[in-house]
């Protein structure tokens, strides 16, 4: 059978419906999918030795053939055992492998194989451990740089890979879409090639190119992606929100605290947009603790004033609850609403999905705060005039451009405290207005922020207890460890336990990870705000926007597995009034790079200066590379390809100048089009 972008998975040599399932929860279900599915890493066993040469410590590739394999289990009888000899003419080798008995009957006697893996003297001599093994010269899982991609469920490692291998002809059927004269001036590989390439590189520099290429098709697809969306921001009607200096005076007046110099200009730049004939588009970037929920809210209350509807999508349901609860403090007249996929409120009383359209429906609720779930769940506010994304982890030009495509449009107002310098913004965020929080609330103290190795992490346990026994609150979080606890369940009810029973013993320590149900969660929130609990041991569910001032010291254990921004958010969480507050990292092990990163962390606590040290600690930083970085648009840019960035953002204004409407070039038109019409607001 011939071999299409469209043929559906199930069409390639191993990939039967078990696998078919699996990849769908990945959502490949054609040979394009499969494509698009990129590596995360490689491992490189480019280097082919003779079997003579290997030395302890060694990664390599070897070829030859197995003289003896059996297996048996270990003596404690907890493993399995497999332990061959292979050789080739320069000499043989043991090889050992763990848990993997058929290979005993897979791998007999005779069989001419390549194996690939790291040498080892510990076992007696110099032993092949657990190397990835295939039929002499295969070249899919050996031999070459391998690709590591991300599994899920039952899907193996070989069997991705493997598939992917035999998809790899359908490339040629990729069509080249930038510019010819783009591809030529920058001497980059083709579209296919640099598909292909991703997956399985002759070399180095190969995937170097096509990751290049690849990277670069993304800056200049979203350069053309936000001219799109200021062209039709300039075209569209919002409805326009006067702006009455009476009524914010008032409202501010009503504020428990004075807004800081940073608050109010924020806000004058966002009501007077607001006032505009065509729907804003602006993005409030601040440090963590600047205060932007109390600027949201300044113009929230300018939109309600005006008679119109306001929503505000917070990224999770924590946040959420804590943005309505903010929000029912800041009106407390008016009856602001809670929409989740778990639940509806009207100020405090639950009530039904039907009751809360109802109520929204007859203009008794104007103001709605919600999750995603909120234009998922159909929520329709009439006149709806401003809508707030805060975090907005999940939302990039896509998204915006879908919730600017009605007309009137609603003013938007995204909210980052993902720290980029401003000369970057102009190119990252290229369809938003920008406004800035430099500074922070008055009588904010440095967080004191230590590194905690070994022994001194009694002493961590012991400001914990005193800041508690002085009626204040902690933090502690715990990194995901295991693959197997994604939910971080686990990490967290042993950290739980350990300390309950140990060093906090008597505390009240509450627990809030990803197995828990909503209420559960919500719960978990809600006695550690009201100080009914001292200790809140968490996952990174916590990293952004949470905001309990009474909280004063965050203990991050295995503070070595996260980058610098994410720990800068996590720090984030406490400072947040007026007291002293400390930050403790706990290491489990520290290499020196690792090392480095947290000391960054304890010598800075600016949100910037730590960004552009993450850069220059990590080379090309992960500071984007997932999901939690508050940085949606890019899959494989990063904040450290500033140089690209620039070039596509030339190439793409050279081409826009010429033909803003991209009527010369209908193959880039359907490409930006097409990135359009798949986005849903999620
Ligand atoms: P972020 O910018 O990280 O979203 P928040 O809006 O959550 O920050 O504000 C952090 C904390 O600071 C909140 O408890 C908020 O009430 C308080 N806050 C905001 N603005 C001020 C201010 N001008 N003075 C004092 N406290 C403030
Ligand atoms: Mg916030």
């Amino acid at each position: 059978m011939a071999l299409h972008l469209g043929t559906p998975v199930t069409a390639l040599p191993g990939v039967g419906s078990e696998t078919a399932k699996d990849l769908k929860t990945l959502d490949v279900a054609s040979v394009r999918d499969l494509l698009f599915y990129f590596p995360f890493r490689y491992d490189d066993y480019s280097r082919a030795l003779p079997i003579a040469s290997l030395r302890h410590d060694v990664t390599a590739t070897v070829t030859g053939k197995v003289t003896s394999i059996a297996s048996r289990p270990s003596k404690n009888k907890r493993l399995t055992i497999t332990e061959a000899m292979v050789e080739d003419e320069s000499g043989s080798i043991k090889v050992m492998w763990f848990n993997q008995p058929y290979l005993a009957k897979t791998l007999r006697e005779g069989t001419r194989v390549s194996l690939a893996g790291r040498v080892d003297a510990k076992f007696g001599g110099r032993t092949l451990v657990n190397p990835v093994w295939e039929p002499e010269g295969a070249r899919t899982h050996t031999g070459r740089l391998v690709p590591v991609y991300s599994l899920t469920r039952s899907l193996t490692a070989r069997r991705l890979r493997a598939a992917i291998k035999a998809a790899l002809p359908a490339t040629v059927e990729f069509e080249e879409w930038l510019p010819r004269e783009i591809v030529s001036s920058v001497g980059f590989p083709s579209y296919p090639q640099a598909i292909a390439d991703i997956h399985f590189p002759e070399s180095g520099e190969a995937l170097a190119a096509a990751v290049n290429r690849l990277k670069f098709d993304e800056l200049f697809l979203h350069q053309l992606q936000y001219a799109d969306v200021r062209r039709q921001v300039a075209k569209r009607d919002a409805r326009r929100i006067a702006v009455d200096e009476d009524q914010l005076k008032t409202f501010v007046k009503t504020l428990p605290f004075a807004l800081t110099p940073g608050q109010r200009r924020a806000a004058w730049e966002i009501v007077k947009d607001m006032a505009n004939a065509h729907p804003m588009n602006r993005l409030l970037q601040g440090d963590v603790g600047s205060g932007k929920t109390a600027v949201a809210a300044i113009a929230a209350s300018s939109a309600l004033n005006a008679g119109f509807g306001v929503a505000y999508l917070a990224p999770t349901e924590i946040l959420a609850l804590q943005q309505h609860a903010a929000f029912c403090r800041f009106f407390p007249a008016s009856p602001v609403a809670l929409f989740t996929g778990a639940q509806c409120l009207v100020r405090e009383a639950p009530v039904s999905r039907d009751e809360l359209f109802q109520a929204i429906r007859a203009g008794d609720v104007r103001c709605v705060v919600g999750t995603h779930a909120l234009f998922q769940g159909g929520v329709d506010l009439p006149d709806m005039g401003f809508v707030v994304v805060d975090e907005q982890h999940r939302f990039g030009v896509e998204q915006r451009r879908a919730l600017l495509d009605s007309d009137p449009a609603p003013h938007l107002l995204s909210m980052t405290a993902t720290p980029i310098p401003r000369s970057l913004a102009l190119t990252l965020y290229g369809d938003l207005e920008l406004s800035i929080i430099q500074d922070r609330p008055k009588g904010r103290k440095p967080i004191a922020t230590f590194l905690a190795k070994g022994r001194d992490r009694k002493a961590v346990w012991e400001k914990v207890r005193e800041e508690v026994a002085a009626g204040r609150q902690a933090y502690v979080v715990c990194p995901l460890i295991e693959e197997s606890d994604r939910s971080g369940a686990k990490s967290v009810e042993e950290m739980a336990k350990s300390l309950s029973k140990g060093d906090l013993l008597g505390l009240r320590i509450g627990i809030l990870h990803g197995k828990l149900s909503s209420d559960d969660k919500a719960e978990a929130i809600d006695l550690f705000r009201a100080g009914q609990i001292d200790v809140l041991v968490a996952t990174t569910v916590v990293e952004v926007g949470v905001d309990v001032p009474n909280a004063t010291v965050i203990a991050i254990a295995g503070a070595e597995r996260f980058g610098l921004a994410q720990l800068h958010q996590l720090r984030g969480r406490v400072g947040r009034s007026d007291m002293q507050s400390w930050c403790f990292l706990l290491p489990d092990d520290l290499t020196k790079a690792g090392e480095a990163r947290l000391r960054a962390m304890v010598e800075s606590d600016d949100g910037f200066a730590l960004a552009e040290k993450d850069l220059e600690l990590r080379g090309a930083g992960n500071l984007f590379g997932n999901a939690q970085s508050g940085f949606p648009d890019f899959k494989l840019a990063t904040l450290a390809d500033v140089d690209l960035m620039k070039t596509a953002r030339d190439h793409a204004a050279r081409v826009l100048e010429n033909d803003p409407e991209l009527a010369r070039h209908p193959g880039l038109k359907e490409k930006v089009k097409a990135s359009f019409d798949r986005v849903h607001l999620e």
